[in-house]
């Protein structure tokens, strides 16, 4: 039974100035002393990261395993942080990431390079069983062997879509943005489906959105939304604007 910790809330958003703003989820799984971590963000989070794991009186090096659902950089860069973690990655998804030239599709060129040639890595494929309960699935479209997990927890699972299904959205209008493959997209989010649908009580964790659950066949988000932009268009660092990222108002009802 592992219980879960979102470390770092997914955000369904892109600018349209500057483009991805890479706010993916980062989440502790936890079964008695042993803690993994499910994507571990990006630079920004770094310190987030840490003060999270300090508040629960752990360490980087408590970290036993880190799950990577793929190779982009808004989700895989900061695995250097954790020296005793094995590294799971998709096998096909650091082929692939490793044939792409300088500059493509998100991809942390150096930061690959060097997890290729670490002994921490394990890479693992479609339908592989990692440690007891946690299975990795292939989910292609976004990026080629992008990876799912799913955690049996008995009566219900936890499903980590990772960016197969980056957003509520992408959910429920079974359609992708930014995808290599939108068939295989499409694909893999029917996949998905049906893994959310064979507990009862399974929480679907996504890329970049906060977990949720299926009640009478509706999508409840478990958790409020927190989201913010800081920012100083004034001449002193004491006067800035917050502009909360909040949801509208029918999802604050389905919070509830
Ligand atoms: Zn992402």
């Amino acid at each position: 039974m592992f219980d879960y910790n979102i470390f770092i809330q997914g955000f369904p958003g892109k600018s349209s100035t500057h483009g991805g703003l890479g706010w993916s989820t980062v989440t502790l799984l936890s079964h008695n002393d042993t803690h993994i971590i499910i994507d571990v963000g990006s630079f920004g989070v770094r310190p987030l990261i840490l003060d999270k794991l300090k508040a629960r009186g752990l360490s980087p090096s408590d970290i036993s395993m880190v799950l990577l659902t793929h190779t982009h950089w808004d989700h895989c860069v900061n695995w250097t942080l954790f020296p005793n973690a094995t590294i799971v990655v998709g096998q096909e998804d650091m082929k692939w990431a490793l044939n792409e030239p300088p500059g493509g599709w998100h991809v942390p060129e150096l930061y690959v390079k060097e997890l290729h040639s670490s002994s921490q890595m394990r890479q693992v494929v479609h339908l592989e069983e990692i440690v007891p309960g946690i299975t990795a699935h292939q989910t292609d479209g976004h990026s080629p062997g992008h990876l799912a997990y799913t955690v049996d927890n008995g009566d219900y699972d936890l499903i980590f879509s990772g960016d197969a299904a980056k957003n509520r959205a992408e959910l429920l209008s079974r359609d992708a943005d930014m995808t290599l493959n939108l068939s295989d997209s499409r694909e893999s989010i029917d996949y998905l489906w049906r893994l959310w649908r064979k507990k009862e009580n399974s929480v679907l964790i996504p890329g970049h959105d906060i977990p949720m659950k299926l009640v009478d066949g509706k999508t409840v988000y478990l958790h409020e939304r927190k989201a913010d932009l800081q920012y100083w268009f004034s001449d002193t660092l004491e006067k800035y604007t917050t502009i909360e990222l909040a949801d509208d108002a029918a999802l604050a009802e389905q919070i509830k």
